[in-house]
């Protein structure tokens, strides 16, 4: 494969953006190729190279790269309509009534322009309307660029994971490890009425892909009941993927208090969503006392895409489709590597999937996590697969890196650089695809 054009275009950025990229994962090493154009489930790049593509804009891209024809009809037309106001639009209240009637736990939602100011406007409604200062959050969760989450350590010796925030912010957060009922019911009973809320991932979507263990976020809800804590569910990720229409929480049966959207819900362009309880939501300004604002909030064109992307999956069989995939892509590698590298764990549900490269000493994922590690407590190997975010972090990370991803992409296929993000599936893929993605991966593991 030649690059000379992503190279030079990268040796240009470096110069003038920093690390070349917009957004840190981007900066594959040694440099990444840019992307010309998309073309269904494909990209190709600035030297006319072509993959298929399972980053899909790291979630946004249901449909893949080739929008359906109302949607784009849809984006045309409120972009030719010029592009904002400044004044409120009637597709706004559209997308709000499609999210409200969709998702159980929704009955208010207000827009924002990214899935980091969805968590920050998030934390700050639970702390507004609590009184309370402290979140919980889990460690291996991501909840975008922000200073009440880029912390890490333990829940007693926690610290900001950036530089640029003052270790007095970090005091507010609480780690506690995903899928441990123990530590959390410690961390709530330790600091019981400083806790505004607690925030999770209804599944770990940026930490290699972990479910959540059976009945833990029913305890969660409890525990957060019991203390008159918020529960927040972070569907950036798992919104209008994982569980359809009704996202992670229907599939979960779990009403959480708060619900964070993001990719998915704007089709494709910039934007968050913060949705729940009306009582709880209506604390955001003007309606209540807890600032909220954003000149490019409720954009036309991103409501357009949006609605009209979740009108399409609504009305066609896009969620069958994209999770049959899922389970063909999932079940393929599971017979890989049962022959080749039994050690490690194929993980994901819906349409979301991964391998993650662990050190499993037992036998092999069993016929119950056939499509991806189900956190089974009958499977033979339920201990070995990760729990959480240090379980995926103690896998073959670099491997992953240096030598898989190469490899893929040099067979045309486009993954996530690294062992922690997701992967995705699109309604472009084909069954074709699928099979040709599992002979690259048979190769690797020959
Ligand atoms: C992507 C993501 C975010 C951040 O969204 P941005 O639009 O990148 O700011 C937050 N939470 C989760 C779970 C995500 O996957």
């Amino acid at each position: 494969m030649n690059h000379k054009r992503s190279r030079a275009l990268y040796d240009r950025a470096l110069s003038v953006i920093p690390g070349g990229v917009n957004s840190s994962v981007r900066a594959i090493r040694p440099y990444p190729f840019f992307i010309e154009r998309g073309d269904g489930a494909h990209v190709i790049d600035a030297d006319g190279n072509r993959y298929l593509d399972y980053v899909m804009g790291y979630g946004p891209l249901l449909f893949g790269h080739d929008l359906p024809e109302p949607v784009r009809a849809a984006v045309q037309s409120a972009a030719s309509d010029g592009p904002m106001y400044g004044a409120p639009t009637e597709v706004e209240v559209d997308l709000a009534e499609f999210v409200t009637r969709h998702v159980p736990s929704v009955e208010m939602i207000r827009f924002v322009n990214s899935g980091t100011e969805a968590t920050v406007s998030a934390v700050r409604l639970a702390r507004g309307y609590t009184g309370r200062n402290k979140i919980v959050v889990m460690e291996g969760g991501y909840h975008g660029a922000q200073e009440s989450t880029l912390v890490e350590g333990s829940h007693d010796a926690q610290r900001p994971s950036s530089s640029g925030i003052p270790q007095a912010f970090a005091r507010h957060t609480l780690p506690v490890p995903f899928n441990d009922e123990e530590a959390l019911r410690a961390v709530l009973a330790e600091h019981r009425d400083d806790i505004a809320a607690v925030l999770v991932e209804p599944i770990l979507g940026n930490t290699g892909i972990v479910a959540p263990v059976d009945d833990y976020h029913q305890t969660v809800r409890e525990l957060c009941d019991e203390i008159g804590a918020l529960l927040i569910f972070d569907e950036v990720i798992t919104g209008f993927r994982v569980g359809g229409l009704q996202c992670a929480q229907g599939k979960f049966g779990i009403m959480p208090d708060l619900t964070t959207f993001g990719k998915i819900i704007g089709g494709g362009f910039p934007v968050g969503a913060v949705g729940g309880r009306t009582e709880i939501v209506e604390e955001f300004t003007p309606a209540g006392e807890v600032f909220q604002s954003g000149t490019f909030s409720g954009h036309p064109v991103t409501m357009a895409a949006g609605l009209a992307t979740l009108q399409f999956a609504a009305e066609n069989d896009v969620y069958d489709h994209v999770n049959a995939l899922g389970d063909q892509i999932r079940s393929g590698m599971r017979d890989i590597l049962a022959d080749r590298a039994p050690e490690y764990t194929v993980v994901g549900t819906d349409s979301m999937f991964k391998t993650i490269f662990t050190r499993a000493d037992s036998e092999i994922q069993s016929d119950d996590c056939e499509t991806g590690c189900q956190q089974d407590r009958s499977c033979t190997r339920f201990s070995d697969c990760p729990k959480n975010g240090s379980d995926v972090q103690c896998a073959e990370t670099d491997r992953w890196e240096r030598l898989f991803w190469p490899a893929m992409k040099e067979q045309g296929i486009f993954l996530t650089a690294n062992q922690f993000e997701s992967q995705f599936v699109s309604y472009a893929h084909t069954e074709t695809d699928i099979e040709e993605t599992l002979e690259a991966y048979k190769m690797f593991f020959e």
